[in-house]
C-alpha cells in the first residue's frame, strides 16, 4: 500500500520548496509526496488529505508507517512550511519595488548574521541577503561584513564567535583571546560579535583542538 523504497517513476518536482529541507515528488497524478530528511507524507492533491506517511531511516528505508494522528500533525506541519515558504517568496517579490530592502518586524526571528533573536518590539531589515537585525544591517551597509554571509545557518561559510563559543562550551572571551593573538581571524560587526570566516581561517579546526 505504501512503499518508501525509491519509486522508479517519480520525477523530482522542480521544487518551489528548494530552500527548505523538503522535497516534493509528483509520482502519480493524484498524489504529491513530501519528503524531508526523516519523514515522508503523501497528500491527495484534490483535497490535501493524507494518503500515507512514514518515518524514514537515514537510508530511506521504511521504519514504520505513521499513525493517523501523526499524519494529521504532519499535514499541519507541512502546511506551515509551505506558508512560511510563500511568505518568504512574497518578501523577495517585494524587493522588486524596494531594491534596498525594507523594515520588517522580527517576531523572534534570528538575525541572519549575528544569529540573535529579533523580537517584535525591535525591528529588523530584509534585503536580498535575507533578514538581519538593524545593527548587522548597518555593518553590511558600511561594508564591514559581506551581506553574502547572511543566512548561513549551517555555517558553511562563517559563524559568529558567540556561536562558536557555545558549540565548544567555552566562554566567548576564550575565542576573543585567540582573535587578539591573531590565531583566529575575526571580522568585527561593530556592537556585535566577530564573524569567523572559513576562508580566513583554513586551519581553524587545528587551532580549536588546543582550546
Ligand atoms: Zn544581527
Amino acid at each position: 500500500m505504501f512503499i518508501i523504497a525509491k519509486q522508479k517513476h517519480h520525477d523530482l518536482h522542480h521544487s518551489a520548496y528548494a530552500w527548505l529541507p523538503l522535497w516534493v515528488w509528483n509520482y502519480s497524478t493524484e498524489v504529491e509526496r513530501y519528503k524531508s530528511d526523516t519523514v515522508c507524507i503523501e497528500l491527495d492533491r484534490s483535497n490535501n488529505e493524507p494518503r500515507g506517511g512514514a518515518v524514514m531511516s537515514d537510508i530511506e528505508r521504511l521504519k514504520r508507517e505513521f499513525t493517523d494522528d501523526e499524519r494529521r500533525r504532519l499535514v499541519d506541519y507541512f502546511s506551515l512550511l509551505i506558508e512560511i515558504d510563500q511568505q518568504e517568496k512574497a518578501r523577495y517579490a517585494k524587493l522588486k519595488d524596494s531594491p534596498k530592502g525594507f523594515a520588517m518586524n522580527g517576531e523572534g526571528r534570528q538575525c541572519g548574521l549575528c544569529l540573535k533573536s529579533v523580537h517584535s518590539d525591535s525591528s529588523g531589515w530584509f534585503d536580498k541577503w535575507g533578514f538581519k537585525c538593524f545593527n548587522c544591517q548597518d555593518a553590511v551597509n558600511k561594508r564591514k561584513i559581506p551581506g553574502s554571509l547572511c543566512g548561513d545557518y549551517r555555517h558553511e561559510k562563517s559563524l559568529p564567535d558567540t556561536t562558536l563559543a557555545i558549540k565548544l562550551g567555552v566562554k566567548v572571551q576564550v575565542i576573543r583571546g585567540f582573535i587578539r593573538e591573531g590565531k583566529i581571524i575575526g571580522r568585527r560587526i561593530p556592537n556585535g560579535p566577530y564573524m569567523i570566516l572559513r576562508k580566513d581561517n583554513p586551519k581553524l579546526s587545528h587551532i580549536l583542538t588546543h582550546v
